[in-house]
Formats: C-alpha cells, structure tokens, sequence
C-alpha cells in the first residue's frame, strides 16, 4: 500500500483516485505494482510515451553540464530549439521561451498589447475555450463560471460564441489588438474548427489590421496529425503559443511570432528567470529529435483513424470527435465520470471532457496492441 498525506498540499485538486510511482511508454504502475494503460498522457504531454530514454538520457548528460544560468547570458541549446520550431512552423518568426502554457498565452497576449500599442489592447476569445489559470489567461478563458471567485479580473478580454464569425466581426473594435483562438477547444470537449471558420477569422483579421493569435498548448507538436493544427486546417497565424508536448513532461513553454510581430518586444519588455534554460531546452530538442526521426504527425494521423473507427464501434459510443491522436468519444448509455472510474479500475486512463465525453490521448507512439487494449477495456466498461 502507498500511503502519502497530502496534508500539506493545498486542496485545488479533489483527492486522486490512485498514486502513480513509475512509468514506461504507454504504461503507469501503482504502488501495489498495478499496471495501467495511459490515454491521458499528462492531459497530452507525454506524446513520447512515460521515461523515453533519449529525453531521460538527454536530461542527464545536461544536468551534468549545465543546468541553468541567467537570460542575462548566452546558452547553446535554446537558440537551436528556437531555430527548430520555427522551421516546424514554416520559417520566419521569433521565439520566447517560459515554463507552462499559460506563460506561453501570457507572452502572447503581452505582445499583441506592445503591438497593438496604448488603447488597443483588447483580446478576443472564444467561449467554451481554455488558455491557462494565470489571472490573464483566466479572463482569457471563455468560461465564466470560473471567472466569478476571482473578479475583477484584468481588464481587456471579450469572449464570443465558438464557430460564428458574424459574433466576431461584430466584436472587433478599434479597441481589440488580437483574436485568440484554439485550432481544437481541449477542455472545453474536443471541438475542432473548421478550415472555413479559420479561414474567415483570418481574412477578419486581415481586414481589421487584427493578430490572429492560435494556442496551440494542447495540439501542438504533431498530436492532431500535423506538427501544429492550423497547418491541417490550412490557416496561417501570426503567434502560436505551445507547450505540453514540448518537453514530454520536463515543463517548458513558447511563444512563437511572426518576426515582424515579435519585433514589438524590446530589451527589458518581458523576461524569466528559468525559461530557455540548458535544462529544459535539451529535454526539449531531445524530444523534436525523437519526434521527427519518429514522423509523429505521420504516425498520430495513422493511429488516430484506426483508434476512431475502433472506438466508433464501442456499443454506447454515439459519436467521435477530434483530430489525429487528440479524441473524444461521446457515451450516450452512462455518465462520462462513470465510464472514467470503472475503465481505471479496469486499468485504463481516459479523462472526462464533458459530462457526456470522455477524451482520449495517448502517446503519439502508441502501438496497435495497445489501442486494441483500450478499446477493449472501453468495451467491457460499457457492456
Ligand atoms: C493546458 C492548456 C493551457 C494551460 O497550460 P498550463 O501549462 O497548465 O499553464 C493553455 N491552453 C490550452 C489550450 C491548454 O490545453
């Protein structure tokens, strides 16, 4: 038995139903030494499967060569991650380093302010959308249950309907400095836009002299079958924020911006004390590494169809949704936190994403062997 008081902890998490100790690939074991099928990923961060040797192996070298010194300071290995992404994206922009997703959307949002200039500062969201728990990316957050406890919150937010570009060409003022927007909504149930909406949010954009601004915290980085969404939804943005996937769990952020946008930022206009560190950008480059000799949008594309069409067989499946690796399967026989319990008793994680939907989101290396276990667990759950 692994017994731990959470004591000391602050209570922002209800108490888990179980306490990992290890991990490999697509598996997580239990203190009892219980193993357990992993469709979570970290809420899609391990897109390298648990402890992947080259990462590990690259942590460790770094660690022993140099772990952190002061933006004030050059290092080697950041600049190359930099260069990396920005090939990924297509070329032409700039990249600022931090540690989460919310940090990537705070550098975003900090520069559509510095470029849009004073009095036109307003950020445009979409309800039913996420980008992050920081006071900023709260308020960014099309969710306003969430918002009420910490009112007021900054100021410079508007929200619109998800998938109505009428609402936002209303919504855009000369007061509004950019348009931020997920290629898929993640917590808010797996909903991916359509290349025509995004196609019309940008030519918006284009019109009103507006940044389309993508967060791409939880679709970057080859999960939806592309090295980032917008590419397969055909649509060019001019920042992308990413991050989970980027460090396959070692916490690292960036925000990426077309160089003409990036050049609004000055010496001294935003900063950190621990983002593009040795550390962190080696974790990083070993994972782009893996991901490209492994062809991973290549491979999410290829396991996602075949992971779809299985679990659209599931009886009391009604439907499935998303991109690539990054699914949700709606049940129409039980409850969503139902279906989540009892697959992990079975041994399966799977995470609910409404209270109808459960999201799944394995490691981008995931093998037929293993989808045809979770498939089968999903089945048993449900018979
Ligand atoms: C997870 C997520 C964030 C927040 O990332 P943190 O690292 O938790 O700050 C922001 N945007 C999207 C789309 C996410 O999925």
């Amino acid at each position: 038995m692994t017994t731990v008081t959470r004591d000391a902890l602050m209570r922002t998490y209800p108490d888990p139903p179980v306490t990992f100790v290890r991990g490999e690939g697509s598996w997580l074991w239990d203190g009892e030494g219980r193993r357990y099928l992993d469709f979570v990923s970290g809420l899609a961060v391990t897109s390298l499967g648990h402890a992947h040797p080259a990462v590990a192996d690259a942590l460790a070298e770094q660690a022993r060569t140099l772990l952190h010194v002061s933006n004030l300071y050059g290092t080697i290995v950041g600049p190359e991650v930099a260069a990396a992404l920005d090939r990924l994206l297509g070329g032409g922009g700039q990249v600022f380093f931090c540690n989460s997703g919310a940090e990537a959307n705070e550098c975003a949002i900090k520069l559509a302010r510095r470029w849009g200039g004073h009095g036109r500062h307003v950020v445009v969201s979409a309800y039913g959308s996420f980008h992050g728990r920081t006071l900023a990316t709260l308020h960014a957050t099309g969710q306003p249950a969430k918002h009420e406890a910490f009112q007021p919150l900054p100021e410079g937010f508007r929200h619109v309907a998800w998938d109505d570009v009428g609402a936002l060409e209303a919504a855009i003022d000369p007061t509004v400095a950019a348009v931020l927007l997920e290629p898929v909504q993640g917590e808010g149930g797996v909903n991916p836009a359509t290349p025509e909406y995004l196609a019309a949010v940008r030519r918006l954009c284009d019109e009103r002299g507006v940044l389309l601004m993508l967060d791409e915290v939880q679709t970057g980085l080859g999960r939806t079958g592309a090295w980032f969404a917008h590419q397969r939804l055909g649509v060019r943005p001019d920042v992308v924020t990413m991050a989970k996937a980027l460090g396959n769990g070692v916490p690292i952020g960036a925000c990426w911006a077309r160089r003409e946008v990036a050049a609004a930022f000055a010496p001294g206009d935003h900063a950190t004390t621990f983002g593009g560190q040795p550390l962190a950008t080696a974790a990083a480059r070993a994972v782009l590494a893996v991901m490209e000799a492994e062809d991973v949008p290549a491979r999410a594309e290829r396991a996602g169809a075949r992971l779809r069409g299985a679990l659209a067989r599931v009886p009391g499946v009604s439907a499935v949704r998303g991109l690539g690796l990054l699914l949700a399967a709606e049940i129409s026989s039980r409850p969503a936190r139902e279906v989540v319990a009892a697959a992990l008793q079975a041994g399966l994680l799977v995470n609910p994403v409404t209270d109808s939907a459960i999201r799944l989101a394995p490691s981008l290396l995931v093998t037929d062997d293993e989808t045809d276990e979770a498939v089968r667990i999903l089945t048993e759950v449900l018979s």
